[in-house]
């Protein structure tokens, strides 16, 4: 189990229904997916490029992690997707049919693994409620009940993408959201984003939260320390969790850090060593995260 666990601080595992995408901004620029499937050979990017979907013995895995989480009595958050955009719409009908397909199994999965909380990461979250099924659309046209094991997130690297966020708190009622500034690659217009935020919140939501992170890997842009500041200020100003997940790895060189994304909380200044996220319940109960 270990060893599939994922080093992403706010996620115990990643699953992936497929892989492959496509660029739609600029903080796509440097793509980990991308990289690491160029790396492997594969090619898979681009909106005339297939994707490539996982061995059915892969999709085992939910019903393993929920059995595991269910002994323990706990609760693990699962990153859906990192090698790709769950709500993208392929231009290939065929292929966009084996994207459709593996959707509709796993939004069952959802509802049969209440103890893995599903975040569903997309920079695409203006095709949530085209994709999303049906039934979790009943009784409030399409804005009503999502399971509450599903957390819509979105990821949001430079200002002019902040109306994502519209998109994004369209389904009022999901369990949670989360809001990925991550690579953050300009300094965020603190108005603008508390205004958006105030104005797209679902009313008396408590259960947002907003990741900041820094670039890494290779080619990757400078995020500066107030940016992050930044982001942790938005956050509060606007009443949401804020968790602070990595320099980057240019700052992370610049300050001298050890870890070499920035992702060491110890080695941060002690005013930004803050992951919180909003808390799980499961009939009724509020739920300790397991083990990472
Ligand atoms: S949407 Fe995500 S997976 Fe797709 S190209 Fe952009 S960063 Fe990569």
């Amino acid at each position: 189990m270990k060893n599939e666990m994922t080093k992403i601080a706010w996620a115990h595992f990643t699953f992936n229904l497929w892989h492959g995408c496509v660029k739609v901004d600029p903080a796509c620029k440097n793509c980990y997916a991308e990289t690491m499937s160029r790396r492997w050979k594969r090619d898979i990017w681009g909106v005339d490029k297939p994707r490539l979907f996982q061995k059915p013995t892969y999709y085992d895995s939910l019903q393993k992690w929920q059995a595991d989480a269910e002994k323990k009595n706990v609760a693990y958050r699962v990153f859906t997707m990192s090698m790709g955009d769950l709500f993208e719409i392929h231009r290939d009908p065929a292929i966009n049919a084996q994207m459709e397909e593996r959707r509709q199994w796993y939004w069952e999965q959802i509802e049969q693994t209440p103890n893995l909380v599903h975040m569903l990461l997309t920079k695409r979250p203006e095709n949530i409620v085209k994709l999303a099924p049906d039934k979790w659309k009943f009784g409030a046209g399409e804005y009503a009940n999502y399971p509450d094991n599903v957390w819509l997130g979105t990821s949001i690297g430079t200002n002019d993408k902040v109306d994502r966020l519209l998109d994004l708190f369209l389904p009022t009622f999901a369990g949670g959201y989360f809001v990925s500034m991550e690579p953050l690659i300009e300094k965020p217009n603190k108005d603008l984003w508390v205004t958006m935020l105030q104005t797209a919140l679902p009313t008396g939501s408590t259960k947002v939260a907003l990741i900041a992170g820094g670039e890494s890997g290779a080619g990757a842009r400078r995020c500066d320390l107030q940016w992050l500041y930044d982001a942790r200020d938005i956050a509060w100003a606007a009443g949401i969790y804020f968790f602070m997940k990595q320099t980057g790895s240019v700052l992370a060189k610049e300050m001298g850090l050890k870890h070499n994304k920035g992702e060491d909380i110890t080695e941060w200044p002690i005013d930004l060593r803050v992951q919180n996220l909003p808390e799980y319940r499961l009939n009724g109960e509020a739920m300790q995260w397991g083990d990472k």
